[in-house]
């Protein structure tokens, strides 16, 4: 599709369509992205809402900028670096750890809300709250994803009798074609329209979640660790205004998150490794068929996993500047064979300013395992070209399991992403839980500007493959010749240095046996990662793209449509 007025791509048309309708009114791609999202959390609970955090990343059209918001969770200020070990010094089971008030952290989402409105939009957030609490307060019909992902998790929602409540009526999951009400969620959206989001951060709201993850309550004979975290830890949250990340590539600049997210970091090694080894080898990526560029991918990625996970996270003094040079990048791809794959795991590399040598070839442990699989990721456009690209999550699909009861949404169980214990004895980690610290992401929102001129925006979801998937689809449109729609919906590949997975499209072909041929290591995955994007080729033009059949499909639409 493609048209002007603006644009959305989003993985509902429920949502899509609160988004229209905000922008058709006047509203900004700030204000329409707070509306969808908040309509995202009724219809998708499982993947974002008001329990959970997120990043947004914003050109503001007016200042010419990109401006970024963290809003991750953040870990109360009982939280030590032993908090997910076991008495005996063993790490904690991770699924003990997910469904637990231990691993939730105190929500970002609606922090980011009131200030991207704020900063950047024209609508209260009384109002842009409303098409959500009448979704809620209606209902929504449900289908057979929504179907199968609860009929997932019914074990774990069913150790929470708030949770079980709303998803597993008459205790079976909720079925395709029912009507889904949640009463009390429109009465918690009603709370934050009337009183903003101090009835979380210092109200009622904050104090029934405080309750939940300090006492969950659980059904008899089951219980879980319970987290530290008090009304003052919500008082005290801020969303954080940060500077992005930005890299240049093909001329064109590459706007992303910062830490605690390592996914503009990391997509930016990605392709500064790209460019990096069309030097070595005197092939542009262009030229290259699609094994060479694949198994370029593979490296690549492998390599900015190796190296986010040694340096990126929630510390002082992440060394971005270093990691996103020339030098780095050209050392970091001076073992590059094009028929060969590195050898996993890849040692990380050292951004100390002495680009010399050919960088360590042992293999390194680095951590960076304990991510999920649910998010969402929404891009926006508006008529005056400004542009929202925001992920937010819970962190596993269905968080912790735990709906605040009486409120009707679910907690996120982000301080998962935290490392349980230093993957080399002995070696500082930058990424352990500490108080007040907020655990790393591979979420990466990201927009391309060329010319100074907003071209393209793009996110995902999925854990870690989040960084595979973005960095596909912007190589995929810039590099491979491939239109926007077919930039998201081509076959993906997520090497990430611990972990190697493909699509069957891939897996199942010529190219992968080639690959596999090469060395490339590779599992079997269904679907990786699930994005929207929206294409912007000319000033008011806007093509939005979404996935057309990865996690059921997703929704794009325009204010105007083109007349063909
Ligand atoms: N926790 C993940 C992150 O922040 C996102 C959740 C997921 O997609 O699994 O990177």
């Amino acid at each position: 599709m493609t048209g002007s007025g603006g644009a959305v791509a989003s993985v509902d048309p429920v949502a899509s369509q609160v988004a229209i309708d905000v922008l058709k009114k006047g509203g900004t791609a700030a204000d329409a992205a707070v509306a969808a999202t908040a309509a995202l959390n009724v219809v998708e609970p499982y993947a974002t809402g008001m329990g959970g955090g997120g990043f947004f990343v914003y050109y503001d059209a007016k200042n010419k900028q990109v401006k970024t918001l963290d809003g991750r969770e953040t870990a109360p200020k009982s939280m030590t670096e032993t908090s997910f070990l076991e008495a005996d010094g063993t790490p904690m089971n991770f699924d003990k750890a997910v469904n637990s008030g231990l691993s939730v952290g105190v929500p970002g989402n609606p922090a980011i809300w009131q200030a991207a409105l704020d900063r950047w939009g024209k609508r209260s957030l009384t109002d842009m709250l409303a098409p959500a609490q009448r979704i809620a307060e209606r209902g929504f019909v449900v289908d057979e994803a929504f179907s199968a992902a609860t009929a997932d998790n019914a074990k774990r929602f069913s150790m929470f009798p708030a949770t079980a409540a709303v998803f597993l009526p008459g205790g079976e999951p909720v079925q395709p074609g029912t009507v889904l009400r949640q009463p009390d969620l429109a009465k918690t959206l009603g709370l934050l329209r009337k009183d903003g989001i101090d009835a979380l951060y210092r109200g009622p709201i904050g104090k029934a979640v405080v309750d939940t993850v300090n006492r969950p309550k659980t059904v008899d004979g089951v219980t879980v660790p319970t987290g530290g975290m008090t009304t003052a830890d919500l008082h005290a949250y801020r969303v954080l205004r940060k500077d992005p990340v930005v890299s240049s590539y093909r001329g064109m600049e590459v706007y992303g998150m910062p830490a605690p997210s390592s996914g503009g970091i990391a997509v930016a090694e990605i392709l500064n490794l790209m460019s990096a080894y069309e030097k070595r080898t005197d092939t542009a990526t262009s030229a290259t068929d699609d094994v060479q560029y694949l198994h370029r991918f593979a490296d690549a990625s492998a390599t900015a996993f190796a190296d986010r996970n040694r340096w990126v996270a929630d510390v002082e003094g992440v060394p971005v500047k270093e990691l996103l040079s020339s030098g780095f990048a050209a050392e970091r791809a001076c073992g590059f064979d094009p028929e060969k794959a590195a050898a996993r795991p890849i040692a990380f590399g050292e951004p100390d300013g002495s680009y010399t040598s050919c960088g360590p070839v042992a293999p390194g442990k680095t951590g960076g395992v304990n991510e999920g699989s649910s998010t969402t990721h929404l891009t926006v456009a508006d008529k005056w070209g400004n542009v929202a690209s925001y992920t937010s999550t819970i962190e596993a699909f269905g968080g912790s399991g735990m709906v605040v009861p009486g409120y009707g949404f679910l907690l996120n169980n982000q301080l998962t992403d935290f490392e349980f214990t230093a993957p080399t004895k002995g070696v500082p980690h930058p990424n352990l839980p500490a108080p007040g610290k907020r655990p790393r992401s591979s979420m990466a929102p990201t927009i391309v500007l060329e010319n100074g001129r907003p071209v393209f925006a793009a996110g995902a979801a999925g854990g870690s493959t989040i960084i595979t998937t973005t960095a596909q689809i912007l190589l995929g449109y810039v590099d491979r010749d491939l239109t926007p729609v077919g930039a998201v919906a081509a076959p993906r590949i997520s090497s990430r240095n611990t972990g190697a997975t493909a699509e069957a499209r891939i897996i199942d072909t010529k190219t992968g046996a080639a690959l596999k041929a090469m060395g490339q290591p590779m599992t079997k995955a269904e679907a990786i990662g699930r994005a929207t994007a929206i294409a912007m080729p000319a000033r008011g033009v806007f093509t939005p793209a979404v996935e057309p059949t990865r996690g059921g499909g997703g929704s794009a639409m325009v204010v105007e449509p083109r007349k063909r």
